[in-house]
């Protein structure tokens, strides 16, 4: 027959003839009752797995056809990386299908977030992106947190449509749909890949619902504008928060220099003394020296005190951005793909250096 056999992680179509290539399953794992292509099988039982780079363009095509259905979208986004987690031309490619936005990671934010406020920042930075959600809700698909609310809020606005869920990568699609399975009762085991490595998903899965329509998940875009896309597996759980984010507070005055880890540097070059307040993984050591001994400090310890990167030649070589803040309101300071740097309400001039083509930008305070 010509039906496509799929992995029950990733979505993509099984074959048994290159070991090599996607979707690759020795034909004696055929006969399994759970197939798993051979890298969701590696990545299950030993949490590993071989990167295979995902063609954005080809991503693009399979999101452009949503555009000729009649659906809800679910946009999940990553709270933590609001700036890397935005699709290029979305509102082009979902066509007339109402968007709902999904903020999830909210266990990486404080206890103490004003959920309210926060809501009104998604919407307004939502709005500046060209996108005019039906509903903000927030939840922890990895912890659970707000689960029930989330998917009320996707049942109320499916109106009996299918759901596609789209995001780029890392942003807890998978994890997600998990939950959303599990939830909506059935299935009682992850059926679906989830990892912290970039680009799991590989093909547009369908999971049925009980009125005849379904969730369809999107393998995701890779954005190789966030630094976490550049980081090696292995050092990727130091970069990427795994739980609560301490804000850490720093009292500069002009000429200080802050490193963050071997991943950007932050250099406070002029304006009155103020706090800073890093948003980024606790588990990366942030290092503060005078600027006139940042580049030769950089120059001893960089893979060494400053890492991760072990290996600096990972990443692309660093370029300065240069940020006047006025002070007016509070702002931040984003890395894409590592944190963000909250300024008071001072004048300041700012440099920051980051692996080059890494977006650096300033936005009003999320929190
Ligand atoms: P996908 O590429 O969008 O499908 O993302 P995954 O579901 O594979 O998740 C990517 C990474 O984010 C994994 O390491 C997940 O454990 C993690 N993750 C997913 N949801 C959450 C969440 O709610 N909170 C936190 N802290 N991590 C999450």
């Amino acid at each position: 027959s010509d039906e496509r056999v799929q992995c029950e992680g990733c979505g993509v179509e099984i074959q048994t003839e290159s070991p090599a290539q996607v979707g690759y399953v020795p034909s004696a794992a055929l006969k399994r009752e759970h197939l798993l292509c051979q890298r969701c099988f590696r990545i299950r039982n030993y949490g590993e797995m071989e990167s295979i780079q995902q063609n954005p363009d080809d991503y693009l095509h399979l999101l452009g056809e949503i555009a000729n259905t009649d659906s809800l979208v679910v946009q999940v986004i990553d709270l933590f990386d609001f700036t890397g987690s935005w699709i290029p031309g979305i509102h082009r490619h979902i066509g007339n299908n109402r968007l709902l936005l999904l903020a999830n990671k909210i266990d990486l934010f404080p206890k103490t977030t004003k959920w309210g406020r926060l809501r009104e920042w998604v919407l307004k930075s939502a709005n500046d992106y060209g996108i005019h959600p039906i509903d903000v809700v927030f939840c922890s698909a990895a912890k659970g947190d707000r689960i029930d609310q989330a998917v009320s809020s996707i049942e109320r606005h499916r109106q009996g449509r299918d759901v596609y869920i789209v995001g780029t990568t890392n942003v807890g699609k998978s994890t997600f749909i998990n939950r959303l399975i599990r939830d909506l009762g059935g299935i009682n085991e992850d059926v679906i890949t989830t990892s912290p490595y970039p680009g799991t998903t590989l093909d547009m899965i369908r999971i049925p619902l009980d009125d005849g329509k379904a969730i369809i998940d999107s393998p995701g875009i890779v954005r190789k504008d966030r630094l976490s896309e550049w980081i090696d597996p292995k050092e990727l759980r130091m970069v990427v928060p795994q739980s609560t984010v301490k804000p850490k507070v720093y009292q500069l005055n002009d000429q200080q220099t802050l490193f963050i880890g071997g991943l950007a540097r932050f250099d406070f070059i002029s304006g009155p003394r103020q706090s800073f307040v890093c948003y980024v993984s606790n588990r990366l050591y942030i290092h503060r020296t005078k600027q006139e001994q940042a580049d030769s400090f950089q120059q001893r310890h960089r893979g060494g005190m400053l890492a991760p990167p072990t290996d600096p030649n990972c990443l692309p070589s660093w370029k300065k951005h240069v940020l006047h803040l006025s002070g007016k309101e509070k702002q931040d300071i984003v890395i894409s793909g590592l944190g963000w740097i909250t300024c008071g309400q001072h004048r300041a001039k700012i440099e920051v250096w980051a692996p080059e083509g890494i977006q650096v930008l300033t936005r009003a305070a999320i929190i």
